[in-house]
């Protein structure tokens, strides 16, 4: 195995990560195109495996969401066990297998062109010329075009069974891809025994590859075809919806050790003893409120929290976000260190007096992003659980990839009221109602007639719009 080229380790997690096309130049700009291996092959070339890696992070709250035990960095560097000394490299495939000689117009599977032994780079023996160390290569190129299905799975565009073969042609001899005029029309599959020909109009679109069905392949992993009912289609290999990685991501807040749930301390256990969430309002009303040592909350702002927190507890594997903006909204624990969270609320300006709630410096913030699965043609909800994903390994492993981004900036919470009063405003009611055909009809338009998820897109638009 020889290196190919690099990439930044923040790129593996924003598209490049296993299952990813990735193009590289190789020796003499030789074009070169790769599949991002699986997770198992991470560990091929590590001394220290797993969770023992010394590249490894953690995060206890999104372990627990995305039921792994750890994280692990993409590897870079060298890694050193006593005397040994390794690069750390991230393995990779050849995909598509397929090449074409861009002088002699030459198609055909990556074996028949001429190779080094362990180097990547293919060329056309007819058309390059000289021998030996002085030989002037013509490289041969990956072809632009492969097949994929929505389960994710990957193989090469059917070159062979594409032209409409004579009857007797043995369909052995190569092929050619002639580029004899603008567009996919004037790209043409032409067969050097029988002579047949066609051009690749169409090729892109549902349905073109006829009744073939995906071979059920996963290049990016060491395992056997499953078998997949979907239809596969052809897409072009770098188009943007080869990949689309799913990323699930959280902030280093304080666990629920910090102020407010302190103050609740002595409430808790009855709390906890409630038959019914119904019956908490009245409950802070009563007991909470009276003694509470922040007079000017509100009992119905006090109820809101802590039903927040109740949610969080009540669903260890949920959503991470409420707990989050509970302690960017709170202003963080109290007296507590938390060397990763470094908070100071400020007064809010005059002016936005009413506009905000809350403004909040962020001195110090840590954020973990973890590639939990990828998908293809269709980018899905991170959160959405229920959705189709492809794997990163062969087997579910007790760690995923993740990168740390430390950070700083300025948090804002908007006054509900003052939100919910502009979103009532005619113009603005009637500029999101545009903004929300037009996303529903580009949704359709890549989507076809899904209406589960067009209704789902569209609330997402939808709540973004007052923070705009
Ligand atoms: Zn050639
Ligand atoms: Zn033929
Ligand atoms: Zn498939």
């Amino acid at each position: 195995m020889k290196p190919i080229g690099k990439i930044r380790r923040s790129q593996v997690l924003t598209g490049n990560g296993p299952g990813a096309i990735i193009d590289f130049r190789g020796e003499n700009g030789a074009p070169v195109s790769v599949v991002a291996a699986g997770l198992e092959a991470w560990d091929q070339l590590a001394i220290k495996k797993g969770l023992l890696n010394d590249q490894r992070i953690h995060h206890e709250p999104l372990q627990a969401r995305l039921q792994v035990n750890g994280f692990r960095l993409p590897p870079v560097g060298d890694e050193k066990v006593g005397r040994e000394k390794r690069p750390r490299l991230l393995p990779a495939y050849r995909f598509p297998d397929w090449h074409v000689c861009p002088k002699c117009n030459l198609l055909q599977r990556s074996r028949f062109w001429s190779s080094e032994i362990g180097k990547p780079e293919l060329w056309c023996p007819s058309c390059s010329s000289g021998r030996g160390k002085r030989v002037r290569k013509v490289h041969a190129i990956p072809v632009r075009f492969i097949v994929t299905c929505p389960a994710g799975h990957l193989q090469d565009f059917p070159w062979m069974s594409w032209p409409k073969h004579a009857e007797s042609c043995s369909r052995k001899k190569p092929l050619k891809l002639i580029g004899e005029g603008a567009g996919l029309k004037g790209l043409k599959v032409h067969c050097t025994e029988c002579k047949a020909e066609r051009d690749l109009d169409g090729a892109l679109s549902p349905g073109a590859l006829g009744k073939i069905s995906c071979d059920g392949r996963s290049p990016w992993l060491k395992m056997p075809p499953e078998t997949c009912s979907h239809q596969p289609v052809a897409i072009q290999r770098g188009a943007s919806n080869a990949y689309f990685p799913v990323i699930e991501s959280a902030l280093d807040v304080p666990p629920f050790g910090g102020s407010f749930r302190d103050m609740l301390e002595d409430f808790w256990p009855d709390i906890i003893a409630l038959d019914d969430r119904s019956q908490l309002p009245a409950f802070v009303r009563k007991r909470i409120h009276p003694l509470w040592p922040e007079p000017d909350t509100r009992p119905e702002d006090l109820t809101a929290r802590i039903l927040t927190l109740l949610t969080i507890l009540d669903n260890k594997t949920g959503d991470l976000r409420p707990n989050e903006h509970l302690m960017l909204y709170s202003g963080g624990p109290d007296g507590e260190e938390f060397p990763e969270f470094q908070i100071s609320p400020q007064q809010i300006p005059r002016d936005l007096q009413g506009v905000l709630d809350r403004l909040v410096s962020v001195e110090r913030l840590r954020e973990v992003r973890a590639l939990r699965a990828f998908t293809r043609l269709s980018p899905v909800e991170a959160a959405d659980n229920s959705a189709f994903v492809a794997p990163l390994s062969e087997r579910r492993l007790n760690w995923l990839p993740a990168i740390e981004v430390r950070g700083e900036g300025i948090f804002i919470n908007f006054d509900e009221s003052a939100v919910s009063s502009w979103e009532n405003e005619p113009d603005v009611a009637d500029r999101a109602a545009k903004a929300h055909q037009a996303a529903e009809r580009a949704w359709q338009d890549h989507n076809g007639s899904d209406r589960g998820r067009v209704a789902n897109a569209v609330e997402i638009l939808w709540r973004h719009a007052p923070g705009m």
